[in-house]
């Protein structure tokens, strides 16, 4: 299947992968990072295509493939998520994983980045298939994974249940078992309580003190959110909780507005029940486009790549851009908000409470002792709040933008992981 991004690159636009090797250039320029250095970190250390057979339900065998980039292992072993999706691409890998390299630097965890991608549609696939196809991947890239070396989490379509089964079909191969090979699994068999709601809480977290930082005050403050997953309902139900109103969201299938405010447990409910937002009581259907130009204090982007792009980020009506997903916004929107003055959370900064508690899990795992829900949001609201400050902090000194000031703390960090590390052999 050739996707729209393939397309679009045939037709010589640049690849999601190329955007996201300017911005690197563009922040060790400001950096001023010698090129040895630069040679050494700007390119993904390992990438595994795999190809691999599943069983499906109807009794044929369907061919699927699989990818796994560990970008980074300067300072700790490579980590990311597994996206499972029609549209994955190798490049998008690729992005995705550079990205975690400079999210886990940003917040200072002992890790490296990595990414694993499956084209395939789960919405499509019956529960055993996509246990079969899973288990396959794993025992796939097996040769990468482990607690010391590469590990996986949840991301776009995939959860808890999909990481049970690596675990499993890891431990099965070990013969013992190894909970911290994979973050994000279920709480009974060595998840961290709340890492649920981690990616969400680090967004609500950044956004209080972006709010804080513009003089804003959250109570009363209008929220719109694109994209109704783990991160995004999570963050909405938090916005909620303090006072601000959700006013408009959407998901894949539709929108939903309500200029009042939606009660957003309640969406939450109807969403799990019927698959989408659409058809909430007490609101009005609301088109992807007329909600992203909605004027508002916050919107959050929580779906996939360049949602914002030059075509509508003209358009954005909103003081605060929260970016929960990956590479919400392209680098021309980007220079369109600057221009407009948009508050932009950068999501390298303001998705990164999933890895963090994903690190908090690992740690637990391998220690064996398991912290309660309380210790575990204490320290996760401390690390992003030290993060955003440490951004800010260069935004203000060196006169950039939010998202650059992101990627001169992180890359900094793996340059001056690999100078003291030194060039092997
Ligand atoms: N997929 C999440 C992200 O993009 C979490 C990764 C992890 O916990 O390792 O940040």
């Amino acid at each position: 299947m050739i996707t729209e991004k393939e397309k679009a690159l045939k037709n010589g636009a640049r690849s999601i992968y190329d955007m996201a090797l300017e911005t690197f250039d563009k922040a060790a320029d400001l950096l001023n990072l010698e090129w040895d250095i630069r040679e050494h970190i700007k390119y993904p250390e390992r990438i595994l295509i795999v190809n691999f057979p599943v069983r499906m339900d109807n009794g044929r065998v369907q061919h699927f493939e699989g990818y796994r980039v560990q970008y980074s292992t300067a300072r700790g072993p490579a980590k990311g998520g597994i996206r499972y999706h029609p549209n994955v691409t190798l490049d998008e890998v690729k992005a995705l994983a550079f990205w975690m390299t400079w999210k886990c630097a940003i917040v200072n965890i002992p890790f490296g980045g990595g990414k694993g991608g499956v084209v395939c549609n789960p919405k499509e696939m019956s529960l055993g298939e996509l246990e079969r196809l899973t288990r396959r991947y794993t025992a796939e890239i097996l040769p990468l994974i482990g607690p010391e070396k590469d590990i996986p989490a949840p991301d776009v379509y995939t959860n808890p249940q999909v990481m049970a089964w690596i675990m499993d079909t890891y431990s099965m191969m070990k013969g013992y078992a190894v909970p911290g090979v994979v973050t994000g699994k279920p709480v009974q068999l060595g998840g961290s309580l709340g890492r649920d709601q981690a990616t969400g809480r680090g967004v609500f977290y950044t956004t209080q003190k972006a709010v804080e930082h513009l003089g804003m005050k959250l109570d009363g403050a209008t929220v719109v959110v694109q994209g109704f997953g783990n991160a995004g309902s999570v963050a909405a139900m938090l916005f909620e909780k303090a006072g601000a109103k959700v006013i408009a969201v959407n998901d894949s299938r539709g929108g939903v507005y309500n200029e009042k405010g939606l009660d957003v447990m309640k969406l939450i409910e109807h969403k799990n029940k019927t698959g989408s937002v659409i058809g909430f009581p007490n609101s009005e259907p609301i088109s992807a486009d007329e909600l992203l130009a909605l004027k508002c204090d916050i919107l959050v982007p929580a779906a996939l790549e360049n949602a914002i792009h030059e075509g509508n980020a003209g358009k954005i009506n909103a003081k605060i851009i929260a970016e929960a997903a990956n590479g919400p916004t392209t680098p021309e929107a980007d220079a369109i908000l600057e221009d407009k003055g948009v508050f932009v959370i950068p999501d390298i900064l303001c998705n990164a409470g999933g890895v963090t508690v994903s690190y908090f899990e690992w740690v637990q795992d391998e220690q064996h002792l398991f912290w309660d829900e309380e210790q575990i949001y204490a320290m996760l609201e401390k690390i992003m709040k030290r993060a955003f400050d440490e951004v800010l902090n260069i935004h203000l000194k060196r006169n950039v933008s939010m998202r650059m000031a992101a990627y001169m703390l992180g890359i900094g960090r793996v340059a001056e992981a690999v100078k003291l590390r030194g060039l092997y052999p």
